[in-house]
């Protein structure tokens, strides 16, 4: 692990692309291959169960500056629906069972909120970032995409609930939306961003 710098805890190299369009300005000279991921590590995955996306994102980000000694950044996320109380919230991956199956959980969202009148659905796509450096500072930033849930799934991009989720300002779902402009408008880069200034003091 010679080259790293910095551990990122996910398998989705797509999130290390994403984090490093934010550092990369704040640090020109931070590369790909100084972000290692889950998959470049042999660590296994620490249970999260932990009632909040924040105090989640502190259990990964926590296990894996542990095991490798460099600051690491984890992020936890999922869709928080108003007249829902929040749910998915941390639910969201296994909202119709343990299976972790996209399809079956917008499938069941659906039909929970088919008779919620348009002005009644609104929820925001909510990610924590944490960051625990290696002498134990940890540091967690929320961002948020507030937006309505959709009737039915339109469009092919992104994952899990983007196809019923329109952005507020937007008249397409965030499945229509290019990767590039959902990046720029998500409550992961919202997170990252906030959290970007301490993992450029980290990295000093
Ligand atoms: P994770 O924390 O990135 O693994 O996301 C947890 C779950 O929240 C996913 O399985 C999705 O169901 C949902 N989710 C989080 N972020 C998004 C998003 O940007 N689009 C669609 N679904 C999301």
């Amino acid at each position: 692990m010679s080259d790293y710098r910095l551990v990122l805890a996910t398998g989705n190299r797509h999130k290390v692309e994403e984090l490093l369009a934010i550092l990369q300005p704040l640090m020109p000279g931070l590369t790909a291959n100084q972000i290692a991921t889950t998959r470049d590590l042999d660590v296994p995955d620490p249970v999260e169960d932990a009632p909040t996306f924040e105090g989640n994102s502190l259990i990964k980000a926590r296990a894996l500056a542990a095991a490798t000694g460099l600051p690491t950044v984890a992020d936890d996320s999922g869709l928080s629906v108003d007249i829902l109380g929040g749910s998915p919230g941390i639910f969201s991956a296994r909202w119709a069972g343990l299976h972790g199956d996209d399809e079956a959980n917008l499938r069941l969202l659906l039909a929970q909120l088919s008779d919620v009148k348009p002005e009644h659905r609104g929820g925001d796509f909510v990610c924590a970032a944490a960051l625990v450096t290696p002498s134990g500072e940890e540091t967690v930033e929320i961002g948020k995409m507030r937006g309505s849930l959709a009737f039915e799934p339109v469009g092919e991009n992104g994952f899990g609930y983007d196809p019923i989720f329109v952005p507020e300002g937007y008249d397409c779902t965030s499945a229509e939306l290019s990767p590039q402009e959902k990046n720029r408008i998500s409550h992961r880069a919202k997170a990252f961003t906030a959290l970007a200034p301490k993992i450029v003091e980290a990295l000093s």
